[in-house]
């Protein structure tokens, strides 16, 4: 299907209009794209199909969780609004994996769904470079340019008729791409439940010559919370003291709320199996792949067929609104299944429907089309972010949207683009695990795909990325501010630490020698006791502050104890990190010829070609690369002659 737009126009009125970036999307990704360009100066105009539904949560509204967390600390290190927008409308903050190591602390929250939204649409009209327009994007403009070797993108054609001239545009569009939903053996074109799916600018990437793939995700139904007997579920209360996302908010004013806990019955695993064939995931029906990590309901009988019962979370929509989400139980089934299904947990025996689940189909774009600012290597100046590049989840969309927005902002200005490696951040992880490797199922984050996790912790996440955000400007002045007297405090509280001996007579280190069972023969720095596992920082910090008069938040105290208790093994990390990090300096030119390079293979080439790696150790990622491989490409790097590996 061909759409076009008008090309009759009466009354004359100008149907061009120029912004410096446009951004095609208003979820995750487009609202921190289109933000972070604003903030960087440049006048922004971002683009969405419905103005009412920006940053709409489109499954669980919930933000962070385990590695996702870690994304959102570092998108708001960066400047990024998630984090902000998420404290202020969190219903219940979590703290994860706090009974393992501080590498893999993980901050969640459950949202008020609409305040999200209103919450983000507020902060996007309240940037003075920003305009938000409501319109369907069907088309790119391209132009050859003198001096080019590929076409450049200058704007948008919307459905309506107006262009968007820019100097930039970001494409965000998450699963609207040819989007297609499906419940039991009812199938219809939609971007995700009641939304109209993106089919032009679908067809028209495809036309461009973008390899894309088919990719799908789930959700479960929704029920109305007056029908649910809680009597039957068990609370889950959230932290009595929640966490902030970001290092910009100082407490969690919101009331809080309990989520609850059920599982399926034997009766609900029968029904499942019965009508598995009814699965649009079993017919056939669905083509596109699924998130291993996220598996429907269905999926999960099937695949763990000995497991009697699966847990399910019940989570609340908002505080204002009966609607709960059974975290858990994402089906495509039929939706008499899904009703038989529902009756057949314990607690949800009368429970109401107010939406059923569904899977989506969608098209995604090979992220191996782009570089590592994430502009395509096709069209100069056209940016790909969030679920259009493969990835599943609001935090893998919006770091990749800032990153965008960033770069996308730093091309425009003639500066040079901002690229974390694996060891800056998550975020790096994640743009080089897509570019590098592409993905053929949707990608999510986790804490192991880090080689140094105990380096990328949520508490540190501004020394890595503040820095760096202010460099470019997506940082403000007052956060700079912040940031600046903060690292200041705690790497003050650090000295401290490392040379103060505490007197046996000293009032304020009572509550440590009790700690340690006694006032200990030779005086020891706090540091030596800090390393000690009975020992933590509440122990010290009252010498702290009479000492030094800090007065430190709960989270940069917690910064400090991580800092001073893992410090041997964060010394190790560093010279491993420093290694790679030389790896990543050894630059392979842009313009690199593999083909006919002695001793590379035919396959080798065709890989290096395909993804044309920006260094050794990019190179040495590619799936399928051999060691003997990089080895040849680093005598070539070395010595950049002929090389007879014969002679
Ligand atoms: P979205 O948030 O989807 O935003 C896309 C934006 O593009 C919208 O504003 C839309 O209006 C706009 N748009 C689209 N086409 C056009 C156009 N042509 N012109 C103008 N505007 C356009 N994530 C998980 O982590 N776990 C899950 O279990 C999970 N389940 C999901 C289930 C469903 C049914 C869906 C739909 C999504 C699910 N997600 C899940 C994914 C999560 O919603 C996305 O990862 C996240 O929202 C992607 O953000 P995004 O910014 O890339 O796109």
């Amino acid at each position: 299907m061909r759409v076009r737009a008008p090309t009759h126009n009466p009354m004359g009125f100008n149907t061009m209009e120029r912004y410096d970036i446009v951004v095609v999307g208003a979820g995750h990704s487009g609202c921190e794209a289109a933000m972070a360009a604003a903030r960087m100066g440049l006048r922004a105009a971002i683009v969405t199909l419905n103005a009412d539904l920006i940053a709409q949560m489109s499954c669980n509204p919930a933000v962070g969780g385990i590695a996702k967390g870690h994304l959102v600390r570092e998108i708001d290190a960066l400047g990024g609004v998630m984090g902000l927008v998420a404290d202020a409308v969190g219903i219940q903050f979590r703290l994860l994996n706090t009974s393992r190591g501080p590498a893999v602390w993980s901050p969640r929250a459950q949202c008020d769904k609409r305040q999200y939204r209103v919450e983000m649409r507020r902060r996007l009209e309240e940037e003075p470079n920003l305009v938000i327009k409501q319109a369907e994007a069907i088309d790119l403009l391209l132009e050859d340019r003198a001096g080019s070797d590929r076409p450049v993108c200058r704007g948008v054609q919307l459905l309506d008729g107006r262009k968007i001239e820019a100097a930039a545009v970001i494409i965000t569009t998450g699963t609207f791409l040819n989007g297609l939903v499906h419940i039991g053996e009812t199938t219809y074109p939609a971007g995700r439940s009641g939304e109209p799916a993106s089919i032009p600018l679908g067809e028209r990437l495809r036309m461009l010559g973008f390899r894309c793939s088919r990719l799908k995700t789930g959700t479960p139904p929704r029920l109305d919370g007056r029908t649910i007997d809680w009597n039957r579920c068990e609370p889950q209360p959230g932290d009595a003291e929640p966490t902030p996302f970001s290092f910009r908010t100082g407490r969690i004013e919101r009331e809080q709320i309990d989520c609850h806990i059920t599982h399926t019955s034997e009766e609900t695993k029968r029904l499942l199996a019965d009508n598995i064939k009814r699965s649009p995931l079993y017919s056939g029906q669905i083509e596109g792949v699924g998130p291993r990590y996220c598996p429907s309901i269905e999926d999960k009988i099937v695949k763990f067929a000995d497991k009697a019962s699966h847990q399910l979370f019940l989570e609340p929509e908002g505080l204002d609104t009966n609607e709960v989400y059974v975290n858990g139980l994402s089906t495509s089934m039929p939706i008499d299944v899904q009703a038989a299904m529902v009756a057949s947990i314990p607690g949800l025996e009368r429970a109401e429907m107010i939406r059923p689940g569904y899977a989506i189909e969608y098209d995604s774009v090979d992220a191996t089309e782009l570089d590592h600012t994430l502009e395509t290597k096709r069209i100069q100046g056209l940016y790909l972010a969030g679920q259009i590049n493969g990835t599943t989840g609001y935090e893998e969309a919006a770091c990749q949207g800032l990153m965008a927005g960033i770069n996308a902002a730093l091309a425009i200005q003639d500066k040079p683009p901002v690229v974390l490696s694996r060891t800056d951040g998550y975020i790096g992880i994640l743009v080089d695990d897509l570019v590098t490797k592409g993905t053929d199922e949707p990608y999510r984050m986790f804490t192991s795909r880090a080689e140094f996790r105990l380096h990328l912790r949520i508490d540190n996440a501004d020394q890595r990325l503040t820095p760096i955000g202010h460099q470019v400007g997506s940082v403000d002045d007052r956060q700079w501010a912040q940031y600046e007297r903060s690292n200041n405090d705690r790497k003050r509280a650090a000295a401290f630490i490392a040379k103060h001996r505490p007197a046996p007579s000293d009032d304020e280190a009572q509550q440590l020698f009790a700690r340690i069972g006694g006032v200990p023969a030779d005086r020891a720095t706090l540091d030596g006791y800090l390393r000690r596992p009975e020992v933590s920082i509440g122990d010290i910090e009252p010498v702290i502050r009479k000492y030094t008069g800090l007065s430190l938040s709960r989270p940069e105290w917690k910064a400090v104890e991580t800092q001073v208790k893992y410090s041997g093994y964060l010394e190790q990390q560093k010279k491993h990190v420093e290694r790679l990090k030389k790896a990543e300096a050894r630059s392979i030119p842009a313009t690199f010829r593999y083909a006919g390079l002695p001793g590379l293979s035919r396959e080798m080439v065709e890989k290096m070609e395909r993804v044309r790696p920006r260094t050794l150790a990019q190179a040495s990622r590619i799936p399928g690369v051999t060691p003997a491989a990089i080895s040849i490409l680093n005598m070539h790097l070395e010595a950049p002659r002929p090389v007879r590996l014969d002679a």
